[in-house]
């Protein structure tokens, strides 16, 4: 049932990135001269808020950002998207950068300065969860695992003794803490991430890894790329989510967001965890035919088209 009320609240980092190609990698000590960067929104909790907000879902991102045109760049890019910032603390903080450097080839080297990210305040973000819980339905609470140890370590807290349901997005594996995992509904990793929370040897079968990952959260989805998704349930068989074929792979970077905010979204919207991957996959193919993350998402109507076909 669509409750047009619902809000997902994304507790997620919020960046800017820079992109810049170079012919070739400078080697340590040398200088490389490169065409001006391109500059936009990034970082996981704003990819999956973005995500989020396409599929028509009221979306609130808690986040902060610097005072500085940093800041103001992800806030007018944010709501472009439609994301709702009324949350969005300004910090003293530089802003969260993202500096990505390709090469032809695509290889990229890329460095990250969190600033204002490491500010965020878990308490304060209880309160605000609680004051929009009182607005309306909070079904789904999105997660990533690009939060500092402290931030992870409330995000039960978030959920505990409420309607509200965790999608935690282990990326990267910043954390194993048991009751955070056990508190997701879903987890979603990718099949390194699988391996990395499990500290399972790279290579293990994805049978094994589902059959282990099922005792350690509510329900798992693992993301297999090109192959699609897996997902665990408690007991139940496993399923399998296949990828939407796509022929001409343009740029792979934020399909992993796409999946995670649409699903967030699908969930909020009603569907169970399979209509609500499978919808994520199509977000995910979509994605992954334009360049750049946010700015490659596709609408609620595409992704339906495409995932209901
Ligand atoms: P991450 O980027 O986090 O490693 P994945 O690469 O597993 O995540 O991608 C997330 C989802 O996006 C996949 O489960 C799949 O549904 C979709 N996807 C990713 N790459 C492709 C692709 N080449 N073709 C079709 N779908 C894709």
């Amino acid at each position: 049932m669509r409750d047009s009320n619902a809000t997902v609240v994304v507790s997620g980092t919020t960046n800017v990135d820079t992109f810049v190609t170079v012919q070739n990698f400078p080697q340590p000590g040398e200088t490389t001269i490169a065409e001006p960067g391109i500059e936009g929104l990034g970082g996981k909790g704003a990819n999956q808020a973005a995500a989020c907000a396409h599929m028509g879902v009221n979306t609130v991102l808690l986040s902060a950002v610097g005072n500085d045109p940093q800041g103001e760049l992800a806030i007018t890019e944010l709501r472009e998207h439609g994301v709702n910032t009324d949350y969005i603390v300004s910090s003293r903080q530089p802003t969260g950068r993202a500096f990505i450097m390709n090469d032809p080839s695509g290889e990229n080297i890329i460095i990250v300065t969190s600033g204002a990210n490491e500010l965020v305040s878990p308490a304060q973000q209880r309160e605000t969860v609680k004051e929009l819980r009182r607005q309306g339905p909070v079904p789904i609470v999105l997660a990533q695992g690009d939060l500092t140890p402290e931030h992870s370590a409330e995000l039960p807290k978030l959920v505990e003794n409420s309607d509200s349901r965790l999608v935690l997005n282990l990326a990267p594996v910043t954390t194993r803490d048991p009751d955070l995992l056990a508190a997701a509904d879903p987890l979603v990793l990718n099949e390194g991430e699988a391996a990395a929370v499990l500290d399972a040897a790279p290579g293990t079968p994805i049978e094994e890894l589902l059959d282990r990952l099922r005792h350690i959260a509510r329900s798992v989805v693992v993301t297999l790329g090109q192959r699609g998704a897996m997902i665990v349930e408690g007991d139940a068989e496993p399923v399998h989510i296949p990828a939407v074929y796509v022929e001409r792979v343009v740029d792979t970077t934020g399909a992993g967001d796409a999946f995670c905010g649409t699903l967030a979204a699908a969930l909020a919207q009603g569907e169970n965890l399979v209509d609500a991957c499978t919808l994520g996959a199509a977000a995910g193919a979509l994605a992954t035919q334009k360049r750049g993350a946010a700015g490659s998402y596709a609408t609620e109507n595409e992704i339906r088209r495409l995932g209901e076909a």
